[in-house]
């Protein structure tokens, strides 16, 4: 029988209580994690959100009565223990905050019984994820989720008063807002009041953001969701948190100063650690050629290096048909791995034939100071010599190669050196390396859309010495465009954005905006910039991954309480579902059902 909460009062937390409380009588609430009967003792684990405490039901101190009750305790009943505090009896537990101590029960009440939960509620656990997440409310109970959590809050509190303590305001923008056509796909709302006319979720608060600079708030901050309906991809949540803000009157160097130090504050008081500022800055170009990536991981080396001078003609035709034909031969040296096995060598080769590469041509530098090489036969000694110096290899190094169009070729060895990076634990999970990725290029070919989109987007400013490219070669303009890298991973992005109107229009036309279909989208925007717009700039970042980063997690859906999985969906509460004919009506909507194929 679940007993209530008359005259009770919980006076700690079960990990608040410590060795300086011995001797007190306190009140503790929780779970039971886990019971032992010995017979003349029960041993209880006590959990709440902040850990573990023993309590010790002995009929000498709780009474018959009582001693009986705490015999029908069940794995998750809800309990309500008061007791003293005392030095443990038996083994001290190293392992726990409180394992030195134990609360010897005079009171107990159940305040809830519970089911035998379908799967151990237990740190790390085994259980399959998608029945954690069907039972997302038990599995939130975990140890390890609820730190996730608490330390997600702690985020958002130190952010928030760090931004306020900086000048900046917290202003909310519209859930239900305008379609845009830029971007990714929108998630649709339908306005009952307009039939057929929608709502579109915000993609981010980008507009709104740089309308309030418009109104004069000049620093805005605010921690909002974004909703991105995006095709399958496998750490992606269809809505996620942005970090988002904007400033009035500044420029680049503005921007990344207060995230340095907005940064520095957060890895400060939650980890503990001091990291240095400025950080690293490299330009979209440099990371690319370097690191085959515009977010690279600096906890390793293994650059990537352009051979292409080197080998154009060389007797080899995949190197020299390469950079006959306008590509690139970029090759990585992997130190000390001569003598890695034909088979992984084979793996690897797979591995960038999933991205659309060819194949993978390797040389190693054998101890005798020979080389063993899928190509070797092909080239002179000297052209080997030279292709091996170029390399900076030494004796018992593995170089491998690419050779095809650049972006393909750069983007697949980036990733293969990640890859194995990965595979040979060249990663020092407890660094943090920080890099702003800066000077992105403005524009990106769509070969689907067959015209240039923008890569940030349409609101960024191009670097002013690029401007006069924006009439003869969109492919050669800069933006003032910045992302915030951490361990391989974009954290967050942002850039200065376009004031003047007449870059705005003509950014709106290079993108392939008809006068018509830029003001139809975005009038309201270029309204607002004929009556006084401050020069401005802003960044988001996604707060979801700047705190599974921190934590060292591996997946999104450990920072956020109620995630959907891959296909969009909630396993728990089985969201999308669908809806009532009635309310279908009310919307003017009518479905048409996906046709059957034919068997
Ligand atoms: N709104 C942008 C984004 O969501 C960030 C920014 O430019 O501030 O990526």
């Amino acid at each position: 029988m679940a007993e209530s909460m008359k005259g009770l009062k919980r006076t700690h937390r079960c990990t608040e209580v410590t060795q300086a409380n011995i001797g007190e009588t306190v009140t503790l609430m929780g779970w039971t994690a886990k019971r032992r009967n010995l017979g003349s003792l029960i041993f209880v684990d006590l959990r709440d959100r902040s850990g573990i405490m023993q309590i010790v039901f002995d009929e000498n101190d709780i009474g018959t009565d009582g001693f009986e009750k705490a015999g029908t305790i069940r794995s998750e009943y809800v309990l309500a223990v008061t007791g003293r505090v005392e030095k443990r009896g038996g083994a001290v537990n190293e392992k726990l905050p409180t394992g030195t101590i134990e609360v010897r029960a005079v009171d107990l009440r159940i305040l809830s019984e519970s089911e035998t939960p379908p799967f151990p509620i237990e740190e790390n656990s085994q259980t399959r994820e998608e029945l954690r997440l069907k039972h997302r409310y038990l599995d939130l109970r975990r140890p390890d989720l609820q730190r996730n959590l608490m330390v997600k809050s702690k985020v958002a509190t130190l952010s928030r008063n760090f931004m306020a303590q900086e000048g900046f305001l917290e202003i909310e923008t519209p859930m239900l807002a305008k379609s845009t056509p830029e971007g990714a796909r929108d998630y649709l709302v339908p306005s009952r009041i307009y039939p057929g006319s929608f709502f579109a979720l915000p993609q981010s608060p980008q507009l709104f953001k740089q309308l309030l600079m418009v109104s004069g708030y000049d620093r805005y901050f605010q921690i909002a969701r974004c909703f991105r309906d995006e095709d399958l991809r496998a750490d992606r949540q269809p809505e996620f948190t942005q970090m988002d803000m904007e400033l009035s009157f500044v420029d680049i160097d503005d921007v990344l100063d207060v995230n340095e130090r907005l940064l520095k504050h957060l890895w400060k008081e939650i980890l503990g650690l001091d990291i240095e500022t400025p950080f690293r800055r490299m330009t979209w170009q440099e990371a690319m050629d370097r690191f085959g990536s515009d977010k690279p991981d600096l906890r390793f080396g293994m650059e990537l290096h352009d051979v292409s001078d080197i080998v154009k003609d060389c007797g080899f035709g995949v190197f020299s048909g390469a950079v006959a034909s306008g590509g690139t031969v970029r090759g990585i040296t992997v130190e000390g791995q001569a003598g890695m096995p034909r088979k992984k060598i084979d793996a690897l080769t797979e591995f960038v034939k999933g991205y659309g590469l060819k194949g993978l041509a390797y040389l190693s530098v054998q101890e005798d100071g020979s080389y063993k090489s899928s190509f070797a036969k092909f080239m002179s000694q000297e052209e080997l010599d030279r292709l091996v110096r170029a390399m900076d290899a030494k004796k018992g190094d593995l170089l491998l190669f690419a050779a095809d169009k650049v972006k393909l070729a750069c983007e697949t060895m980036g990733a293969l050196r990640c890859e194995i990076a990965r595979n040979l634990n060249l990663i020092d999970k407890n660094r943090f390396e920080f890099l702003w990725v800066v000077e992105f290029p403005q524009f990106e070919w769509s070969e689907e859309e067959q015209r240039y989109t923008a890569m940030h987007h349409p609101f960024t400013m191009p670097m002013e010495e690029d401007l006069a490219y924006l009439d003869t070669d969109l492919s050669k303009v800069r933006a003032k465009a910045y992302d915030i890298v951490l361990n391989g991973c974009e954290i967050g992005g942002g850039s200065v954005r376009i004031h003047q109107n007449d870059i705005q229009e003509k950014m709106f036309e290079c993108l392939g905006f008809t006068k018509e279909q830029a003001r139809e989208q975005f009038s309201f925007l270029l309204d607002a910039f004929r009556y006084g717009v401050p020069p401005h700039a802003g960044l988001a970042y996604g707060l979801d991954r700047l705190v599974m980063l921190m934590l060292g997690l591996d997946s999104i859906r450990d920072v956020i309480a109620f995630p959907k999985v891959k296909d969009s969906s909630c396993l728990m509460t089985q969201a999308p579902s669908p809806v009532d004919g009635k309310q279908l009506q009310e919307l003017g909507i009518t479905f048409i059902p996906a046709e059957k194929s034919e068997e």
